[in-house]
């Protein structure tokens, strides 16, 4: 039918795919779900600045049009307010699925109200059913969550997993696991070309302000001269990832020949005892550090195998956190003296 060509005739057309060299490459039509969030935003842009067509859908639960008002009256871009839990039509080659309430914060305090497991569920299966109909690639961003607490360190692609299933962060390890799973049976029932990425704890400019997340809480919490807050004894690690780099991991996936999963992440690795020294390094050495009990389930340690990605998708992150982190200080800096102007202060 017209429509399943049109992908199969853009193909044709060397619109997706490897270009060999010397061929100029045709522009693209693509989809970013959750567009307007942190991680969308900054690959929406890097896909307009290489001449791509962009299409976004979000329902502005966690992103911002702020995020993206630098790229409004650009004839290529679009935007559409769209909750992907329900159906949608358009005519793309690829899709790049994001959306997802996925700052703990909001899956914690009301994981119904705030849907992560439904959007996870039926908004993936939404994206893939457009795909299968269209026959365009699809990538899911899953997570490093997938992993739970992990029972291998470094963690590969390869480990299945230790993850609770009912407990408080259920919603989005279990969402976005059974993510992974709607994926691979809709390239293996419907051939759909798919790719799955496993992003690790990423951070940067135009992050939620108050999320929860550590990297932009202590941020935050340093600029605003409030304490730290370490959860637990603080001794837990994480690998933390520059945005840039994530992007150009997601680009390079969708643009390759492999599925996946790929570990997207820097194995740089710190206790959250030693991100709050960087923290206090680059934004001000006098800031004291609050214990705070820690949260349920909360993964001891996470650091990513990478060999794959290196390897197949010739990718390894390039910014180190001391490099990055001074990178999203004046983003904040803006955003909150915004916000206190805002409340009269
Ligand atoms: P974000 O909250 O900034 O972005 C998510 C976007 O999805 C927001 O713009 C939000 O409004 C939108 N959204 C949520 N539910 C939606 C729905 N039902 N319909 C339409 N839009 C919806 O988060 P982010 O950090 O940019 O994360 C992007 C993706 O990367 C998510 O899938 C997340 O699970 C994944 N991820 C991020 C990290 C990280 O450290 N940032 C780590 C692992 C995985
Ligand atoms: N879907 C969509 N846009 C499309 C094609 C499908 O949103 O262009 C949705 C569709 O409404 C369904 C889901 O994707 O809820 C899965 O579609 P599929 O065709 O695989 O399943 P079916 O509709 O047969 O249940
Ligand atoms: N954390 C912390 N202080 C904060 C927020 C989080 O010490 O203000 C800890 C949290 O307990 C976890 C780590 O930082 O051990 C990373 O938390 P985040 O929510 O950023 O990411 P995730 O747990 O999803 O990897």
């Amino acid at each position: 039918d017209q429509v399943s060509t049109f992908a199969q005739y853009a193909r044709n057309q060397g619109k997706v795919g490897r270009v060999p060299a010397g061929i100029p490459k045709k522009r693209s039509r693509i989809v970013v779900t959750g567009g307007a969030g942190f991680v969308g935003s900054h690959l929406v842009d890097k896909l307009l600045d290489r001449g791509d067509d962009v299409i976004v859908i979000d329902n502005f639960f966690t992103g911002r049009k702020e995020n993206l008002v630098h790229r409004f009256g650009n004839p290529r871009f679009e935007l559409i307010r769209h909750d992907v839990v329900e159906p949608i039509l358009l005519e793309v080659d690829q899709i790049y699925h994001l959306a997802c309430p996925a700052s703990p914060v909001h899956y914690k305090y009301n994981p119904v109200l705030d849907c992560d497991y439904k959007t996870n569920v039926m908004g993936t299966l939404n994206m893939l059913g457009l795909a299968k109909r269209i026959g365009a690639r699809f990538l899911l961003t899953s997570t490093s969550e997938v992993y739970g607490d992990p029972l291998e360190h470094p963690q590969k692609e390869t480990y299945w997993g230790n993850v609770n299933p009912i407990g408080e962060r259920s919603c989005y390890d279990e969402g976005k696991r059974t993510a992974e799973t709607l994926t691979m049976d809709y390239h293996r029932g419907a051939g759909v070309e798919v790719r799955i990425a496993r992003i690790f704890n990423t951070y940067g400019p135009r992050m939620c302000l108050d999320d929860g997340r550590v990297v932009s809480n202590f941020v935050a919490q340093a600029i605003r001269k409030q304490p730290l807050t370490v959860y637990g004894d603080g001794k837990q690690t994480r690998s933390f990832q520059y945005v840039s780099d994530l992007v150009d991991g997601l680009v390079a996936l969708m643009e390759n020949e492999h599925v996946g999963p790929f570990n997207l992440g820097n194995p740089g690795e710190f206790t959250m005892l030693e991100l709050a020294e960087v923290v206090k390094e680059t934004i001000d050495a006098s800031a004291t550090i609050e214990y705070r009990p820690n949260t349920a389930d909360d993964p001891h340690k996470r650091k990513p195998d990478i060999s794959k990605a290196k390897e197949l998708l010739n990718w390894e992150p390039k910014i180190s956190l001391r490099e990055g982190l001074p990178l999203m200080v004046s983003d904040f800096q803006n955003r909150i003296l915004n916000e206190d102007e805002g409340k009269g202060l």
